[in-house]
Protein backbone atom coordinates (compact mmCIF):
# COMPACT_ATOMS: atom_id res chain seq x y z
CA UNK A 1 0.00 0.00 0.00
CA UNK A 2 0.90 3.64 -0.62
CA UNK A 3 2.35 5.63 2.08
CA UNK A 4 0.53 9.51 2.03
CA UNK A 5 2.71 10.45 4.49
CA UNK A 6 3.55 14.19 3.18
CA UNK A 7 7.05 13.74 4.72
CA UNK A 8 8.12 10.50 2.30
CA UNK A 9 6.70 12.82 -0.71
CA UNK A 10 8.89 15.62 0.20
CA UNK A 11 11.94 12.69 0.48
CA UNK A 12 11.69 11.25 -2.75
CA UNK A 13 12.04 15.02 -4.85
CA UNK A 14 15.47 15.33 -2.41
CA UNK A 15 18.28 15.66 -5.29
CA UNK A 16 20.40 12.94 -6.18
CA UNK A 17 23.56 14.62 -4.72
CA UNK A 18 22.21 14.28 -0.84
CA UNK A 19 25.55 16.15 -0.25
CA UNK A 20 24.33 19.22 -1.86
CA UNK A 21 23.27 22.34 0.52
CA UNK A 22 19.54 22.34 1.06
CA UNK A 23 19.84 25.00 3.26
CA UNK A 24 22.20 28.25 3.63
CA UNK A 25 21.66 30.20 6.72
CA UNK A 26 22.00 34.03 5.92
CA UNK A 27 21.66 35.71 9.71
CA UNK A 28 21.47 34.28 13.14
CA UNK A 29 24.20 32.87 15.18
CA UNK A 30 27.30 31.33 13.73
CA UNK A 31 25.57 31.96 10.22
CA UNK A 32 26.34 31.40 7.43
CA UNK A 33 25.59 27.99 8.01
CA UNK A 34 25.17 25.04 5.30
CA UNK A 35 22.83 22.34 5.29
CA UNK A 36 22.82 19.44 3.38
CA UNK A 37 20.00 17.44 2.18
CA UNK A 38 21.87 14.28 4.55
CA UNK A 39 21.66 16.78 7.05
CA UNK A 40 18.34 17.35 6.95
CA UNK A 41 17.54 13.90 6.01
CA UNK A 42 19.64 12.38 9.55
CA UNK A 43 18.38 15.42 11.54
CA UNK A 44 14.84 14.59 11.31
CA UNK A 45 15.08 11.19 11.65
CA UNK A 46 16.63 11.58 15.07
CA UNK A 47 14.17 14.04 15.95
CA UNK A 48 11.53 11.36 14.84
CA UNK A 49 13.03 8.79 16.74
CA UNK A 50 12.97 10.78 20.06
CA UNK A 51 8.94 11.32 19.29
CA UNK A 52 8.68 7.16 18.78
CA UNK A 53 10.72 6.84 21.58
CA UNK A 54 8.27 8.68 23.95
CA UNK A 55 5.46 6.37 23.43
CA UNK A 56 2.72 8.80 22.21
CA UNK A 57 -0.50 8.01 21.51
CA UNK A 58 -0.86 8.07 17.57
CA UNK A 59 -1.52 11.31 15.94
CA UNK A 60 -0.37 13.22 19.02
CA UNK A 61 -0.23 16.42 18.81
CA UNK A 62 3.15 18.58 18.74
CA UNK A 63 2.64 22.16 19.33
CA UNK A 64 5.43 24.16 18.83
CA UNK A 65 6.27 27.92 19.88
CA UNK A 66 10.05 28.64 19.11
CA UNK A 67 12.05 31.36 17.00
CA UNK A 68 12.21 30.66 13.14
CA UNK A 69 15.36 28.47 13.10
CA UNK A 70 16.63 25.54 10.51
CA UNK A 71 16.13 23.51 13.27
CA UNK A 72 12.48 23.91 13.49
CA UNK A 73 11.87 23.42 10.37
CA UNK A 74 13.38 19.78 10.74
CA UNK A 75 11.31 19.90 13.44
CA UNK A 76 8.33 19.73 11.53
CA UNK A 77 9.82 17.51 9.08
CA UNK A 78 10.38 14.72 12.18
CA UNK A 79 6.62 15.03 13.25
CA UNK A 80 5.48 14.16 9.93
CA UNK A 81 7.76 11.48 9.61
CA UNK A 82 6.48 10.13 12.76
CA UNK A 83 3.27 10.36 11.92
CA UNK A 84 2.35 12.89 14.64
CA UNK A 85 0.29 16.37 14.56
CA UNK A 86 2.08 19.24 13.74
CA UNK A 87 0.75 22.24 15.50
CA UNK A 88 2.88 25.61 15.19
CA UNK A 89 2.23 28.84 17.23
CA UNK A 90 3.02 32.44 16.68
CA UNK A 91 6.09 33.36 18.45
CA UNK A 92 4.61 36.27 19.91
CA UNK A 93 1.47 34.34 21.82
CA UNK A 94 1.59 35.22 25.28
CA UNK A 95 0.24 33.16 28.33
CA UNK A 96 -3.46 33.75 28.04
CA UNK A 97 -3.23 32.36 24.46
CA UNK A 98 -0.76 29.42 24.76
CA UNK A 99 -3.49 28.52 28.03
CA UNK A 100 -5.97 28.42 25.39
CA UNK A 101 -4.07 26.28 22.89
CA UNK A 102 -2.91 24.32 25.22
CA UNK A 103 -6.44 23.44 26.88
CA UNK A 104 -7.87 23.04 23.01
CA UNK A 105 -5.57 21.14 21.00
CA UNK A 106 -3.87 18.94 24.19
CA UNK A 107 -0.80 18.53 22.56
CA UNK A 108 1.48 15.15 23.91
CA UNK A 109 4.21 17.60 23.53
CA UNK A 110 5.26 21.14 23.23
CA UNK A 111 8.89 22.45 21.88
CA UNK A 112 9.48 26.03 23.40
CA UNK A 113 12.29 28.02 24.03
CA UNK A 114 14.51 28.12 27.55
CA UNK A 115 13.06 31.69 27.99
CA UNK A 116 9.66 30.56 28.29
CA UNK A 117 9.92 27.57 29.44
CA UNK A 118 9.31 28.00 33.08
CA UNK A 119 5.73 30.02 32.26
CA UNK A 120 4.99 27.66 29.37
CA UNK A 121 5.90 24.25 31.15
CA UNK A 122 3.50 25.34 34.38
CA UNK A 123 0.70 25.58 32.05
CA UNK A 124 1.80 22.75 29.43
CA UNK A 125 1.86 20.24 32.33
CA UNK A 126 -1.28 21.46 34.49
CA UNK A 127 -3.18 20.61 31.08
CA UNK A 128 -1.71 17.35 31.09
CA UNK A 129 0.98 17.14 28.31
CA UNK A 130 3.69 14.66 29.56
CA UNK A 131 6.57 16.30 27.30
CA UNK A 132 7.90 19.79 27.18
CA UNK A 133 11.42 20.53 25.42
CA UNK A 134 13.14 23.47 24.36
CA UNK A 135 14.71 24.37 21.44
CA UNK A 136 16.77 27.89 21.00
CA UNK A 137 17.42 30.17 17.71
CA UNK A 138 21.12 29.25 18.85
CA UNK A 139 20.82 25.03 18.13
CA UNK A 140 20.67 24.76 22.17
CA UNK A 141 18.36 22.69 24.04
CA UNK A 142 17.02 19.68 25.36
CA UNK A 143 15.29 18.19 22.46
CA UNK A 144 18.32 18.27 20.56
CA UNK A 145 20.31 17.35 23.39
CA UNK A 146 17.82 14.33 23.14
CA UNK A 147 17.94 13.63 19.67
CA UNK A 148 21.46 13.44 19.62
CA UNK A 149 21.54 9.86 21.12
CA UNK A 150 19.17 8.72 18.59
CA UNK A 151 19.59 6.41 15.19
CA UNK A 152 19.69 8.83 12.30
CA UNK A 153 17.69 6.53 10.31
CA UNK A 154 14.25 6.16 10.29
CA UNK A 155 11.37 5.03 8.44
CA UNK A 156 8.36 7.17 7.88
CA UNK A 157 5.10 5.84 9.88
CA UNK A 158 2.17 5.01 7.49
CA UNK A 159 -0.35 7.85 7.07
CA UNK A 160 -3.58 7.74 5.07
CA UNK A 161 -3.88 10.15 2.41
CA UNK A 162 -6.57 11.47 4.65
CA UNK A 163 -5.08 11.63 7.94
CA UNK A 164 -4.09 14.61 9.68
CA UNK A 165 -0.14 16.42 9.47
CA UNK A 166 -0.86 19.77 11.00
CA UNK A 167 -3.48 22.01 13.03
CA UNK A 168 -3.35 25.78 11.93
CA UNK A 169 -4.95 27.84 14.43
CA UNK A 170 -6.75 30.78 13.24
CA UNK A 171 -8.65 33.30 15.23
CA UNK A 172 -12.29 33.20 15.19
CA UNK A 173 -14.27 36.58 15.05
CA UNK A 174 -16.00 35.44 18.01
CA UNK A 175 -12.76 35.60 20.22
CA UNK A 176 -12.03 31.93 20.28
CA UNK A 177 -9.33 30.64 17.88
CA UNK A 178 -10.17 27.56 15.48
CA UNK A 179 -7.80 25.01 14.81
CA UNK A 180 -7.94 24.24 10.99
CA UNK A 181 -6.93 20.40 10.36
CA UNK A 182 -4.60 19.84 7.40
CA UNK A 183 -4.24 16.38 5.94
CA UNK A 184 -1.50 15.12 4.15
CA UNK A 185 -3.20 15.07 0.65
CA UNK A 186 -4.05 18.72 1.47
CA UNK A 187 -0.58 19.33 2.24
CA UNK A 188 1.00 17.27 -0.60
CA UNK A 189 -2.06 18.21 -2.92
CA UNK A 190 -1.42 22.09 -3.09
CA UNK A 191 2.62 21.68 -3.28
CA UNK A 192 2.27 19.69 -5.86
CA UNK A 193 0.08 22.28 -8.10
CA UNK A 194 1.79 25.27 -6.76
CA UNK A 195 5.29 23.20 -7.96
CA UNK A 196 3.82 23.04 -11.81
CA UNK A 197 1.51 26.53 -11.85
CA UNK A 198 4.72 28.47 -10.75
CA UNK A 199 7.11 26.35 -12.80
CA UNK A 200 9.79 25.50 -10.08
CA UNK A 201 11.93 24.18 -12.19
CA UNK A 202 16.07 23.04 -11.96
CA UNK A 203 18.25 25.40 -10.21
CA UNK A 204 15.89 27.38 -8.58
CA UNK A 205 17.28 29.15 -5.04
CA UNK A 206 14.40 30.40 -2.59
CA UNK A 207 15.21 33.39 -0.27
CA UNK A 208 12.88 32.22 2.53
CA UNK A 209 12.29 35.26 4.69
CA UNK A 210 8.71 34.44 6.11
CA UNK A 211 8.13 33.17 9.79
CA UNK A 212 7.49 29.42 9.74
CA UNK A 213 4.46 29.17 12.04
CA UNK A 214 2.22 30.22 9.32
CA UNK A 215 0.64 28.91 5.87
CA UNK A 216 2.87 31.00 3.79
CA UNK A 217 6.27 30.48 4.96
CA UNK A 218 5.85 27.09 6.60
CA UNK A 219 4.17 25.29 3.81
CA UNK A 220 4.15 27.38 0.40
CA UNK A 221 7.55 28.09 0.97
CA UNK A 222 9.33 25.42 2.81
CA UNK A 223 7.51 22.71 0.40
CA UNK A 224 7.83 24.43 -2.71
CA UNK A 225 11.33 24.37 -2.37
CA UNK A 226 12.08 21.02 -0.46
CA UNK A 227 9.60 19.52 -3.02
CA UNK A 228 11.72 21.24 -5.64
CA UNK A 229 14.87 20.22 -4.58
CA UNK A 230 15.99 23.55 -4.33
CA UNK A 231 18.47 25.50 -1.99
CA UNK A 232 16.83 28.14 0.42
CA UNK A 233 18.84 30.94 2.10
CA UNK A 234 17.49 31.04 4.62
CA UNK A 235 16.64 34.48 7.15
CA UNK A 236 15.11 33.86 10.47
CA UNK A 237 14.21 37.60 10.78
CA UNK A 238 13.34 39.41 8.38
CA UNK A 239 15.49 42.86 6.92
CA UNK A 240 15.54 44.36 3.63
CA UNK A 241 18.95 44.97 3.76
CA UNK A 242 19.78 41.15 4.24
CA UNK A 243 17.20 40.16 1.63
CA UNK A 244 18.42 42.66 -1.26
CA UNK A 245 22.20 41.62 -0.62
CA UNK A 246 21.31 37.51 -1.13
CA UNK A 247 18.85 39.04 -4.31
CA UNK A 248 21.26 38.47 -7.32
CA UNK A 249 22.02 34.65 -5.99
CA UNK A 250 18.21 33.79 -6.05
CA UNK A 251 15.22 32.71 -8.53
CA UNK A 252 12.25 33.12 -6.47
CA UNK A 253 11.59 35.20 -3.37
CA UNK A 254 7.89 35.10 -1.52
CA UNK A 255 6.98 38.07 0.89
CA UNK A 256 3.68 39.50 2.27
CA UNK A 257 3.23 43.03 1.29
CA UNK A 258 4.82 44.57 3.62
CA UNK A 259 8.06 43.18 2.81
CA UNK A 260 7.67 44.40 -0.59
CA UNK A 261 6.95 47.51 0.31
CA UNK A 262 10.18 47.73 2.84
CA UNK A 263 12.75 46.78 -0.14
CA UNK A 264 11.06 49.29 -2.00
CA UNK A 265 12.37 51.68 0.37
CA UNK A 266 16.08 50.60 -0.11
CA UNK A 267 18.05 52.47 -2.61
CA UNK A 268 19.87 49.20 -4.07
CA UNK A 269 16.23 47.67 -4.89
CA UNK A 270 16.91 48.12 -9.01
CA UNK A 271 17.27 45.25 -12.67
CA UNK A 272 20.78 44.63 -11.57
CA UNK A 273 19.88 43.64 -7.97
CA UNK A 274 17.27 41.10 -9.48
CA UNK A 275 18.99 39.98 -12.71
CA UNK A 276 18.69 36.02 -11.68
CA UNK A 277 15.35 36.24 -10.49
CA UNK A 278 12.52 34.47 -12.20
CA UNK A 279 9.70 34.71 -9.85
CA UNK A 280 8.29 37.42 -7.26
CA UNK A 281 5.29 36.26 -5.45
CA UNK A 282 2.97 37.88 -2.77
CA UNK A 283 0.26 37.43 -0.85
CA UNK A 284 -1.13 36.98 2.80
CA UNK A 285 -3.02 40.27 2.39
CA UNK A 286 -4.01 42.73 -0.35
CA UNK A 287 -0.61 44.52 -2.64
CA UNK A 288 -1.33 47.81 -3.15
CA UNK A 289 -1.68 48.41 -7.05
CA UNK A 290 0.62 51.45 -6.33
CA UNK A 291 3.40 48.46 -5.08
CA UNK A 292 2.66 46.51 -7.99
CA UNK A 293 3.58 49.14 -10.41
CA UNK A 294 6.57 50.65 -8.55
CA UNK A 295 8.09 47.13 -8.52
CA UNK A 296 7.38 46.58 -12.20
CA UNK A 297 9.35 49.91 -12.82
CA UNK A 298 12.29 49.56 -10.49
CA UNK A 299 12.86 45.68 -11.28
CA UNK A 300 11.31 45.09 -14.27
CA UNK A 301 9.39 42.20 -12.14
CA UNK A 302 5.78 41.41 -12.25
CA UNK A 303 4.90 40.27 -8.78
CA UNK A 304 2.85 37.15 -9.00
CA UNK A 305 0.14 37.95 -6.55
CA UNK A 306 -2.10 34.82 -5.08
CA UNK A 307 -4.65 34.28 -2.45
CA UNK A 308 -5.32 31.26 0.19
CA UNK A 309 -5.58 30.97 3.86
CA UNK A 310 -4.68 28.01 6.92
CA UNK A 311 -8.36 26.16 6.04
CA UNK A 312 -7.44 25.85 2.41
CA UNK A 313 -3.31 26.44 1.66
CA UNK A 314 -3.78 28.32 -1.58
CA UNK A 315 -6.89 29.11 -4.03
CA UNK A 316 -6.05 31.50 -6.61
CA UNK A 317 -2.85 32.50 -8.00
CA UNK A 318 -1.77 34.77 -11.16
CA UNK A 319 -0.39 32.90 -13.89
CA UNK A 320 3.49 32.28 -13.63
CA UNK A 321 3.96 31.08 -17.55
CA UNK A 322 3.06 33.69 -19.93
CA UNK A 323 1.19 31.46 -21.89
CA UNK A 324 -1.93 31.23 -19.01
CA UNK A 325 -2.42 35.02 -19.31
CA UNK A 326 -0.97 37.71 -17.77
CA UNK A 327 -0.68 38.95 -13.90
CA UNK A 328 -2.97 41.71 -13.01
CA UNK A 329 -2.47 43.88 -10.49
CA UNK A 330 -5.07 43.91 -8.08
CA UNK A 331 -6.45 40.89 -9.08
CA UNK A 332 -5.43 37.52 -7.10
CA UNK A 333 -5.66 35.46 -10.78
CA UNK A 334 -7.63 32.57 -11.40
CA UNK A 335 -8.60 29.38 -9.51
CA UNK A 336 -5.56 26.51 -9.35
CA UNK A 337 -5.93 23.57 -11.19
CA UNK A 338 -8.38 21.24 -9.07
CA UNK A 339 -9.97 24.52 -6.95
CA UNK A 340 -13.29 24.86 -7.51
CA UNK A 341 -14.37 28.67 -6.63
CA UNK A 342 -18.02 30.16 -7.12
CA UNK A 343 -18.81 33.75 -5.59
CA UNK A 344 -22.63 33.74 -4.01
CA UNK A 345 -24.71 36.43 -2.95
CA UNK A 346 -26.08 35.81 0.91
CA UNK A 347 -29.08 33.69 -0.69
CA UNK A 348 -26.71 31.21 -1.98
CA UNK A 349 -27.44 32.16 -5.56
CA UNK A 350 -24.14 31.92 -7.96
CA UNK A 351 -23.27 35.36 -9.06
CA UNK A 352 -22.25 36.16 -12.78
CA UNK A 353 -18.54 37.98 -13.37
CA UNK A 354 -18.25 41.33 -12.50
CA UNK A 355 -20.75 41.16 -9.18
CA UNK A 356 -19.32 40.93 -5.32
CA UNK A 357 -20.47 38.20 -3.11
CA UNK A 358 -19.14 35.43 -0.75
CA UNK A 359 -16.16 33.13 -1.97
CA UNK A 360 -16.92 29.21 -1.57
CA UNK A 361 -14.14 26.75 -2.66
CA UNK A 362 -13.83 22.85 -2.49
CA UNK A 363 -10.89 20.62 -3.89
CA UNK A 364 -8.28 18.33 -2.42
CA UNK A 365 -6.56 21.35 -0.50
CA UNK A 366 -9.24 22.42 1.30
CA UNK A 367 -9.38 21.34 5.11
CA UNK A 368 -11.55 18.80 6.83
CA UNK A 369 -12.57 21.10 9.40
CA UNK A 370 -12.05 22.98 12.76
CA UNK A 371 -10.55 20.60 15.59
CA UNK A 372 -13.30 19.30 18.12
CA UNK A 373 -15.33 22.21 16.63
CA UNK A 374 -18.14 20.52 14.76
CA UNK A 375 -20.90 23.28 15.61
CA UNK A 376 -18.49 25.79 13.72
CA UNK A 377 -17.21 23.35 10.96
CA UNK A 378 -21.28 23.41 9.63
CA UNK A 379 -21.54 26.47 10.17
CA UNK A 380 -18.54 27.33 7.33
CA UNK A 381 -19.57 24.57 4.87
CA UNK A 382 -22.51 24.67 2.64
CA UNK A 383 -24.84 21.81 1.61
CA UNK A 384 -22.92 20.66 -0.78
CA UNK A 385 -19.80 20.39 0.93
CA UNK A 386 -18.37 24.08 -0.55
CA UNK A 387 -16.47 26.13 2.21
CA UNK A 388 -17.26 29.20 2.96
CA UNK A 389 -13.79 31.57 2.94
CA UNK A 390 -15.82 34.52 4.70
CA UNK A 391 -14.17 36.69 1.68
CA UNK A 392 -15.55 38.77 -0.55
CA UNK A 393 -14.65 39.03 -4.21
CA UNK A 394 -15.20 39.01 -7.61
CA UNK A 395 -14.43 37.60 -10.75
CA UNK A 396 -14.43 39.76 -13.92
CA UNK A 397 -15.35 38.79 -17.48
CA UNK A 398 -11.40 36.51 -18.22
CA UNK A 399 -12.02 34.50 -14.70
CA UNK A 400 -9.94 36.56 -12.90
CA UNK A 401 -10.54 36.68 -9.10
CA UNK A 402 -10.68 40.04 -7.23
CA UNK A 403 -10.59 40.40 -3.25
CA UNK A 404 -12.64 42.99 -2.02
CA UNK A 405 -13.26 42.60 1.43
CA UNK A 406 -13.43 40.54 4.79
CA UNK A 407 -17.13 39.71 5.83
CA UNK A 408 -15.74 39.09 9.00
CA UNK A 409 -13.94 42.33 9.92
CA UNK A 410 -11.26 40.89 9.64
CA UNK A 411 -7.93 42.72 9.90
CA UNK A 412 -4.33 42.21 7.82
CA UNK A 413 -1.51 44.49 9.35
CA UNK A 414 2.03 43.55 8.27
CA UNK A 415 0.48 39.66 7.01
CA UNK A 416 -0.50 38.93 10.16
CA UNK A 417 -4.61 38.39 11.37
CA UNK A 418 -6.10 40.21 13.63
CA UNK A 419 -9.68 39.11 14.94
CA UNK A 420 -11.15 42.67 16.63
CA UNK A 421 -13.32 40.67 18.88
CA UNK A 422 -10.63 38.93 20.56
CA UNK A 423 -8.86 41.76 21.11
CA UNK A 424 -11.74 43.99 22.28
CA UNK A 425 -12.25 40.96 24.53
CA UNK A 426 -8.80 42.10 26.42
CA UNK A 427 -9.99 45.63 26.44
CA UNK A 428 -13.51 45.06 27.74
CA UNK A 429 -11.91 43.01 30.73
CA UNK A 430 -10.28 46.41 31.75
CA UNK A 431 -11.88 48.24 34.84
CA UNK A 432 -13.22 51.25 34.05
CA UNK A 433 -14.11 49.95 30.35
CA UNK A 434 -17.93 49.51 29.54
CA UNK A 435 -17.11 48.65 25.70
CA UNK A 436 -14.77 49.06 22.79
CA UNK A 437 -14.39 48.79 19.14
CA UNK A 438 -11.02 47.54 17.34
CA UNK A 439 -11.00 48.44 13.55
CA UNK A 440 -8.08 48.24 10.87
CA UNK A 441 -7.69 51.22 9.05
CA UNK A 442 -5.06 51.77 6.01
CA UNK A 443 -1.73 51.99 7.40
CA UNK A 444 1.15 52.82 4.19
CA UNK A 445 3.69 49.77 6.08
CA UNK A 446 1.57 47.58 7.73
CA UNK A 447 -1.30 47.66 5.22
CA UNK A 448 -3.40 48.06 7.93
CA UNK A 449 -3.36 49.27 11.26
CA UNK A 450 -4.95 48.60 14.34
CA UNK A 451 -6.99 50.87 16.40
CA UNK A 452 -9.34 50.53 19.13
CA UNK A 453 -12.27 52.91 20.26
CA UNK A 454 -13.02 53.12 23.72
CA UNK A 455 -16.01 53.75 25.79
CA UNK A 456 -15.36 54.83 29.79
CA UNK A 457 -18.05 53.42 32.49
CA UNK A 458 -20.35 56.17 33.79
CA UNK A 459 -17.96 58.78 35.68
CA UNK A 460 -15.29 56.81 35.30
CA UNK A 461 -11.70 58.11 32.54
CA UNK A 462 -9.49 55.94 30.58
CA UNK A 463 -6.06 56.65 29.65
CA UNK A 464 -5.62 55.29 25.85
CA UNK A 465 -1.70 54.87 26.87
CA UNK A 466 -2.07 52.78 30.04
CA UNK A 467 -4.34 50.46 27.98
CA UNK A 468 -2.04 50.08 25.31
CA UNK A 469 0.55 49.57 28.00
CA UNK A 470 -1.67 46.38 29.48
CA UNK A 471 -2.21 45.00 26.45
CA UNK A 472 1.28 44.93 25.55
CA UNK A 473 1.58 42.09 28.57
CA UNK A 474 -1.44 40.41 27.61
CA UNK A 475 -1.88 40.01 23.88
CA UNK A 476 0.82 39.55 20.60
CA UNK A 477 2.91 42.54 19.83
CA UNK A 478 0.75 42.85 16.72
CA UNK A 479 -2.71 42.38 17.88
CA UNK A 480 -2.24 45.69 20.27
CA UNK A 481 -3.66 48.95 18.57
CA UNK A 482 -1.37 51.81 17.38
CA UNK A 483 -3.63 54.50 18.80
CA UNK A 484 -6.23 54.45 21.27
CA UNK A 485 -9.78 56.77 21.43
CA UNK A 486 -11.65 57.49 24.16
CA UNK A 487 -15.01 58.17 23.54
CA UNK A 488 -18.11 58.86 25.06
CA UNK A 489 -20.26 56.21 22.49
CA UNK A 490 -19.94 53.83 19.72
CA UNK A 491 -21.86 54.97 16.93
CA UNK A 492 -24.47 52.23 16.33
CA UNK A 493 -27.41 51.77 13.53
CA UNK A 494 -30.91 50.50 14.50
CA UNK A 495 -30.52 46.84 14.97
CA UNK A 496 -27.69 47.99 17.79
CA UNK A 497 -24.48 46.59 15.90
CA UNK A 498 -21.70 49.36 16.00
CA UNK A 499 -21.01 50.64 12.90
CA UNK A 500 -17.73 50.17 12.01
CA UNK A 501 -17.59 51.22 9.13
CA UNK A 502 -18.14 54.66 10.48
CA UNK A 503 -15.20 54.46 12.50
CA UNK A 504 -13.12 52.97 9.66
CA UNK A 505 -13.76 56.68 7.92
CA UNK A 506 -13.71 58.72 10.51
CA UNK A 507 -10.35 57.32 11.26
CA UNK A 508 -8.98 56.26 7.70
CA UNK A 509 -6.51 59.32 7.43
CA UNK A 510 -4.67 58.40 10.93
CA UNK A 511 -1.66 56.76 9.50
CA UNK A 512 -1.45 58.89 6.06
P1 LIG B 1 -4.50 33.25 6.89
O1 LIG B 1 -5.39 32.13 7.26
O2 LIG B 1 -3.74 33.83 8.03
O3 LIG B 1 -3.58 32.88 5.78
O4 LIG B 1 -5.40 34.46 6.34
C1 LIG B 1 -6.21 34.25 5.24
C2 LIG B 1 -6.86 35.51 4.78
O5 LIG B 1 -5.90 36.42 4.26
C3 LIG B 1 -7.78 35.26 3.61
O6 LIG B 1 -9.03 34.75 4.02
C4 LIG B 1 -7.85 36.62 2.97
O7 LIG B 1 -8.79 37.43 3.64
C5 LIG B 1 -6.48 37.18 3.20
N1 LIG B 1 -5.63 37.08 2.01
C6 LIG B 1 -4.72 36.14 1.70
N2 LIG B 1 -4.12 36.41 0.53
C7 LIG B 1 -4.68 37.56 0.07
C8 LIG B 1 -4.51 38.38 -1.09
N3 LIG B 1 -3.60 38.07 -2.01
N4 LIG B 1 -5.28 39.48 -1.21
C9 LIG B 1 -6.19 39.80 -0.27
N5 LIG B 1 -6.39 39.09 0.84
C10 LIG B 1 -5.65 37.98 1.01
Amino acid sequence: MLNHNLFVTLRQHFPADLDACAIETADGPGAPLYYSWRDLDRASARIANLLESLDLPPASRVAVQTEKSVEALILYLAVLRAGHVYLPLNTAYQAAEIEYFIGNAEPAVFVTTQKNFTWVSRIAFAAGTTHVFTLNEDRTGTLLDRAAFQADEHTPAFKESDELAAILYTSGTTGRSKGAMLSHRNLASNAQVLKHYWRWQAGDVLIHALPIFHVHGLFVASHGALLNGSKMIWLAKYDPKAVLARLPEATVFMGVPTLYVRLLAENGLDRAACRNMRLFISGSAPLLIETFTDWQQRTGHTILERYGMSETIMLTSNPCDPADGERRGGTVGFPLPGVGLRIRDDAGQDLPAGEIGGIQVHGPNVFAGYWRMPEKTKEEFTDDGWFKTGDVGQRDADGYVTIVGRSKDLIITGGYNVYPAEVEGFINDMPGVAESAVIGVPHPDFGEGVVAVVVPKAGMSLDGVAIVAELKSKIANFKVPKQVFVVPELPRNTMGKVQKNLLREQHRGLFA
